[in-house]
């Protein structure tokens, strides 16, 4: 039944969305979803080529090990169309053909460790945003993310977003801070409990969003904190 029911939304997607790819047009293989490889390789500016720990000029807190983002956000672009679509059209096999780019991405970068027990933690959204959108963008990322670095992810029952935020667009970083201030919830601190928690999510701007989450985890009683995004701005 379910197989059937999923079949049936492929085949909606497909007649909304033919099999081509959503950046330059071109026709799509079977093995690739929504976004072909060409594009995915090089059609985006790296955001972090060197390797570094951090991959934005600022200072990270307490308990951050590593801050990694796989493209430099072009305000009006191409990821910045890409990124709309994955937030606003409910288009899961996008997070997922980023996500999977992504993750192949952080395993390349010198500060990534796979040695303790890890979690991904893709960012929560609010359940009644969740409700309008349809879905959590970040969530599809992560399961990209997972098929390259094979780690449990978060029960979507363990960590909540209890504040529903208002969009932080035009805010100052002090506005921004607020505004996330106490956004999130860990229900069950035995799910972090000692591990390195890989943070997921579409854009890093400011970090106020996971720098908050990367506390509550910590708070929780998380080992270390690892950020990582698709795009930074
Ligand atoms: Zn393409």
């Amino acid at each position: 039944m379910l197989i059937g029911i999923k079949s049936i939304q492929k085949g909606l997607i497909e007649v909304v969305f033919p099999h081509t790819c959503l950046v330059c047009s071109a026709k799509l293989p079977d093995s690739e979803y929504f976004v072909c490889r060409n594009c995915l390789q090089n059609k985006f500016e790296i955001a972090n080529p060197d390797g570094k720990q951090f991959s934005a000029d600022m200072i990270m807190p307490e308990g951050v090990i590593l801050q990694h983002a796989l493209w430099n956000f072009d305000k009006g672009g191409y990821l910045q169309d890409l990124l709309h679509k994955l937030k606003y059209h409910r288009l899961a096999g996008v997070g997922e053909d980023i996500g999977r780019a992504l993750g192949q991405n952080l395993i390349k970068n010198p500060f990534f460790r796979n040695d303790t027990e890890m979690l991904l933690v893709p960012v929560p959204l609010h359940k009644r945003k969740k409700r309008i959108r349809g879905y959590n963008q970040a969530y599809y990322i992560s399961k990209g993310v997972q098929s390259v670095i094979d780690i449990p992810r978060i029960s979507q029952k363990a960590l909540l977003r209890v504040k529903n935020t208002k969009t932080q667009t035009g805010f100052t970083l002090e506005k921004r801070r607020k505004n996330i201030e106490k956004a999130f919830l860990v229900k069950d601190p035995k799910a972090v409990e000692g591990k390195t928690c890989i943070i997921v999510d579409d854009v890093f701007t400011t970090g106020a969003t996971t720098f908050e989450l990367a506390a509550s985890l910590l708070h929780a009683g998380a080992f270390k904190i690892m950020i990582t995004t698709v795009a930074q701005a």
